[in-house]
């Protein structure tokens, strides 16, 4: 399983997420409010430093995906294949994850069959006892 790599401007979104919470960074600015991922010092719309954390719902569209074939590293190659999917939010359609589509938030990496898979299909987010956001099918 992987761990999040944390640095200083993200840590506030791993610290959420081993609260079970998806947040996202905003502008704090009242004049832009604009979310933004990856988690950054400076607002790229207005240029303030302000922010805050935003809680989402954690519900998503699958945007896009790919699903690795070997050769791939051995822990990963055993797996395979899998779903590795970009997530469109329902708040905020600019912003896209990537993760894994998954049966539960501890599940092995191919808990569900790729061909399951649709671009659109709605997901929801969990999160992994280290945090990881993954997602698993509205309507599974
Ligand atoms: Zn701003």
């Amino acid at each position: 399983m992987l761990t999040p790599v944390v640095d200083d401007d993200g840590a506030p979104f791993w610290g959420y997420g081993t609260q079970g919470e998806l947040r996202i960074q905003a502008c704090a600015n009242p004049d832009c409010g604009e979310l933004r991922f990856p988690p950054r010092p400076c607002c790229p719309h207005c240029q303030s430093f302000d922010s805050e954390w935003r809680r989402m719902s954690g519900k998503g569209r699958v945007w896009s995906y790919v699903v690795p074939h070997p050769p791939l590293l051995p822990a990963y190659a055993e797996q395979a294949p899998y779903a590795v999917i970009v997530v469109e939010l329902a708040e905020a359609p600019r912003i896209r994850l990537v993760g894994n589509l998954v049966s539960g938030p501890d599940a092995p990496l191919n808990s569900v069959p790729p061909e399951r898979i649709r671009i659109g299909v709605k997901v929801q987010v969990v999160f992994s006892r280290s945090g990881l956001p993954r997602w698993v099918l509205e309507r599974p």
